[in-house]
């Protein structure tokens, strides 16, 4: 019997190669592909301008896919030629066989797996930005008073806690004043309470406006409020004290036909790092704005 080699000419091995169903293709010792017959453009288009293992394996079995409802799994020959060359031959094991059918189901379902987890991950990003969102709501209401919108007692007590703590820590200055409202009962009394709380809601506001950042204001108990002024000495409070006393004075309350003059009692107190807690200062501050009523209200009391 003769060696097909020997007598097939030229023309003829290229109308072979035209016509064959097995992928074959000619590699260069880069990798780069050298020519490669017509039934291999599609894995030519997976693998791209070269090949990309390793000239060293000689058979093995590889799942190409070509498109979502084309894959294939391939026996895969290399075949070493002249010239230091690679002939790289794929064979598809027959589309029709079962674990054809089951391949394409497999990829299918993993296909279909991706889709699914990118939604559950979406899903899933959806209800934590969700649950941040109801924390923060949450944690704000639990800060905030529900008459003023201002920071509450539990609050401004936490915020002065980390203020002292941080004045210790870092050796800086802090003050704090303690502001009541002056004779808010007779108010109460004479336009009722109703138009009682609305010039709390005024007066807390009005601090609020009247206070530069980083200072902080809350309200402290039914018509007192407190302010911390970090990185501030007694003076600078006591500016800010008297800013206030005299925005107050100078501008009454309207609240629907009333016209209400509402003075404040105002006691400062300055941190003592070494010496005081943050419950000496708030006390300290207290006893100051007790002088104040002392003095005749509708002034300011600088602690010891
Ligand atoms: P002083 O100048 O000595 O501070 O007199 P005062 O009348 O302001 O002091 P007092 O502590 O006797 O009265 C405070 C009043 O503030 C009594 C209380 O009913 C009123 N008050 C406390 N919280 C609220 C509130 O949320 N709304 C209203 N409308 N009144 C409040
Ligand atoms: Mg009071
Ligand atoms: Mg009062």
């Amino acid at each position: 019997m003769q060696n097909i080699a020997a007598v097939v000419t030229q023309p003829d091995l290229e109308k072979i190669f035209e016509h064959l169903h097995t992928a074959v293709a000619v590699i260069e010792k880069d990798g780069s592909f050298f020519a490669w017959n017509p039934a291999f453009e599609p894995f030519k288009k997976i693998m791209g301008n070269s090949f990309s293992k390793k000239l060293t394996e000689m058979h093995w079995q590889e799942i190409f896919t070509f498109d979502e409802d084309d894959v294939k799994l391939c026996e895969c020959f290399l075949i070493p030629a002249s010239n230091a060359r690679f002939i790289l031959l794929a064979e598809p094991v027959t589309s029709d066989s079962a674990s054809a059918v089951q391949i394409q189901k497999l990829h299918k379902q993993v296909k279909l797996f991706q889709v699914e987890s990118e939604f559950s991950k979406k899903l899933a990003h959806n209800k934590h930005v969700e649950l941040e969102s109801v924390i923060t709501q949450a944690k704000e209401v639990s800060q905030t008073d529900a008459l003023t919108f201002i920071f509450n007692r539990r609050a401004i007590i936490n915020e002065l806690q980390n203020e002292v703590l941080r004045a210790e820590r870092y050796n800086t200055m802090l003050s704090i004043s303690i502001i009541d409202v002056d004779h808010f009962k007779s108010i109460n009394d004479s336009f009722g309470h109703p138009i009682g709380d609305s010039i709390l809601q005024q007066v807390a506001h009005r601090l609020r406006d009247g206070i530069r950042h980083p200072d902080v204001v809350g309200r402290y108990g039914g018509e007192e409020f407190l302010i911390i002024l970090p990185s501030s000495n007694v003076q600078a409070a006591s500016e800010q004290a008297t800013r206030l006393g005299k925005m107050m004075r100078e501008s009454p309350i309207i609240v629907k036909e009333h016209v209400i003059q509402v003075t404040l009692s105002i006691g400062t107190a300055q941190l003592k790092i070494g010496k005081d807690t943050w419950e000496t200062l708030l006390n300290r501050a207290d006893n100051a704005m007790y002088e104040a009523k002392k003095k005749g209200r509708d002034c300011f009391v600088v602690a010891e």
